[in-house]
């Protein structure tokens, strides 16, 4: 990228994707759910309601400049720090980059949104709509995705189906698997029976092979989750990377980081420039090192800044 933007990210590199732009339209941790996976941590702004998150005209002005100056990417994603639909134009954002590419638009979404007829209508546009079921019953709902109050799963649910019938692009369906919590063979066969029911072109299995929001959810070993993948009409495939967990990467990343706390306290925003990172990225990080008690955060001047436990903080 030329310049930095705000509400474009990447193109980064995806194994499922190839190299993949991304759209970020919410605020930090936006979310109708505040999923015991997540890998950003807990969801700051807990809600159901949509509206402008973002600006509209300035994220379609960041799109234009990105289209005439690089324009190359294998795929432009609505995805990011929160649920996208969340955004109450993510439709015009949509359209405009249909009318103006012909880049694959995809749409990463919780799925918990698509119960409204006009997010239905909108994510409609886009060439993949990848949604997400973990849950077979309100209460495991509650347990796993801890959705904003008031949320019912026959919404999802209803909504997943609903949007099924209405969209003639590819719908992938994304299930997290927890040890313990959704992975008897029951429970599973229960997800799969509802999956089949909505009928999406794949299933992907995933599973928390990186620090979640909370340590009682714990990842499932790799044989175990091929197993549960034959419970699954279409066959799921297994997209948790457990290579990429144990691999380099990360550790590097994390070593990084933590060195430049070591040497001064910073906030999210100053590593995520100093290391060209997205912000989710860098907030990753940042949990696996406050987990591990490695830095701790202390808010000053309205900013949350985090400082390794050796380090002098000024
Ligand atoms: S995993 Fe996705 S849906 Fe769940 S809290 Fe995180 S951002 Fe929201």
């Amino acid at each position: 990228m030329t310049r930095s933007y705000k509400h474009l990210f990447g193109p980064v590199p995806s194994r499922r994707f190839g190299r993949s732009l991304g759209i970020d339209l919410t605020p930090f941790k936006t979310c109708s759910y505040d999923c015991i996976f997540c890998q950003l941590g807990h969801t700051t702004r807990h809600t159901l309601e949509r509206k402008n998150y973002v600006d509209v005209a300035e994220t379609l002005a960041e799109i234009e400049h990105w289209l005439e100056n690089d324009g190359k990417a294998d795929q432009i994603t609505l995805a990011g720090s929160g649920e996208p639909t969340l955004h109450a134009g993510f439709g015009e954002i949509l359209w405009f980059i249909k009318a103006r590419t012909k880049i694959p638009v995809a749409v990463l979404t919780n799925g918990s949104m698509l119960y409204l007829p006009e997010v239905r209508k909108a994510a409609a546009m886009a060439d993949i709509v990848k949604i997400s079921l973990s849950a077979w019953d309100q209460q495991s709902l509650e347990t796993i995705n801890r959705p904003a109050p008031g949320y019912r799963f026959e919404q999802l649910i209803d909504g997943e189906k609903q949007f099924r019938d209405e969209f003639k692009g590819q719908l992938w369906i994304e299930v997290f698997m927890l040890d313990g919590i959704n992975t008897t063979p029951a429970e599973v066969a229960k997800i799969a029976t509802l999956v089949k029911q909505i009928r999406p072109d794949r299933v992907q299995l995933n599973t928390c092979v990186r620090p979640p929001a909370e340590e009682s959810a714990r990842a499932v070993p790799e044989n175990k989750l091929r197993e549960l993948a034959t419970i699954f009409e279409p066959a799921a495939e297994i997209i948790a990377e457990y290579r990429a967990a144990k691999g380099g990467e990360v550790k590097v990343n994390e070593q990084a980081i933590l060195e430049m706390l070591q040497r001064r306290p910073c906030t999210a925003s100053q590593i995520s420039e100093v290391f060209g990172m997205h912000l989710n990225e860098v907030s990753k990080y940042l949990g696996m090192l406050t987990r591990s008690e490695q830095i701790t955060a202390t808010h000053r001047n309205n900013d949350v800044y985090y400082f390794a436990q050796k380090s002098q903080a000024c």
